[in-house]
């Protein structure tokens, strides 16, 4: 199974022809409410994946908290490591306008209430039953790395996102397995402006000289390049019509972990996230656009 490490919020979606300009109002023409944050949008795609998953995380008592945890529930989540903390569940506040741009306020809220205690009880109650732990930055970084450290000796196989790209401590680096951020996120580490699969490469090697087994940049529509001390080799993007590419990432990450706990092979694990992210920018949002297994091996078989 896979246990996932992350943040949890309400998505809070207002559509209007255009955003406001500063200190102004406008009309706008609808509202969602939806389940969002890496981490909860990792684990839906690891669930949907087919994995057995576990998310680690925390909500608040309101009912935002209520929203999100039945949305997990239902997409098959296991909640037994979700806890329920005093103040207010996460929430982004999203806007969109006619042409799909969109501005986003992102506020920790519960997300913050993590800590490495927390943590380090749900790898206790996991032990035996997952075997990839899956981690993004939208939660303290402190309890992130923690979280690495315990993961790797527990003997998890833990798979870092960098995200959003904030700078570590080098020691975190040899606990990660495999870190699979998108070019942006690569750059912002690195300091190498990623723009091609060359360039990928090469910060793909920032990644493997602090100790990470596994560099896996994602490239959006040019695939994905994996990257190991034995060998670099770029993975070509399945052909699709994107919609709209919110949570491709995740997608991908989601999907990519469920396999690999699944005992598949590394580069069967990458195609399958692959399919995952192609076939997750084919629908809008995130949650309801996650594919399942099925999805997947359609795409792969077609
Ligand atoms: P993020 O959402 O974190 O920026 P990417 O855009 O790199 O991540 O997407 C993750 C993976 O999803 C890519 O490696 C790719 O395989 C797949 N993917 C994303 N966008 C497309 C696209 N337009 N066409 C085909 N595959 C895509």
């Amino acid at each position: 199974g896979v246990v996932v490490v992350g943040s949890i919020s309400a998505d809070v979606t207002a559509f209007a022809r255009r955003l406001p300009r500063r200190g102004e109002t406008v009309l706008g023409d609808d509202v969602t409410v939806n389940l969002g944050g890496k981490g909860a949008n990792q684990a839906v795609a690891a669930a949907r994946a087919g994995a057995p998953t576990w998310l680690v995380g925390c909500v608040g008592t309101d009912p935002f908290g209520d929203i999100v945890s039945s949305a997990l529930r239902a997409h098959g989540v296991t909640l037994t490591e979700v806890r329920s903390v005093g103040s207010r569940t996460g929430i982004a506040h999203i806007r969109v306008d006619a042409s799909g741009e969109n501005d986003i306020v992102m506020t920790p809220l519960a997300n913050a209430d993590l800590t490495a205690e927390m943590v380090d009880e749900s790898i206790r109650a996991v032990r035996g039953r997952a075997g990839v732990l899956l981690l993004q930055l939208e939660i303290p970084a402190e309890v992130a790395c923690h979280a690495a450290e315990a993961g790797a000796r527990a003997g998890l196989t833990v798979v870092l996102d960098p995200a959003p790209a904030q700078p570590l401590p080098d020691r975190v680096w040899p606990h990660v397995a495999v870190v699979t951020p998108n070019e942006s996120e690569a750059a912002a580490l690195t300091g190498v402006e990623v723009v091609d699969v060359e360039s990928a490469e090469r910060a793909a090697a920032w990644f493997l000289d602090r100790g990470v087994r596994h560099a896996l940049i994602t490239l959006g529509s040019a695939g994905a390049l994996s990257v190991t001390p034995e060998r670099a080799r770029h993975f070509p993007a399945y052909p699709v019509t994107p919609v709209d590419t919110t949570a491709a990432g995740d997608a991908f990450t989601g999907s990519f972990g469920a396999a690999l706990a699944a005992g598949l092979d590394v580069s069967t694990a990458i195609r399958r996230g692959m399919a995952a992210g192609a076939l997750a920018t084919t629908l809008p949002g995130a949650g309801a656009s996650l594919p399942d297994r099925k999805a997947v091996d359609e795409l792969l078989d077609a």
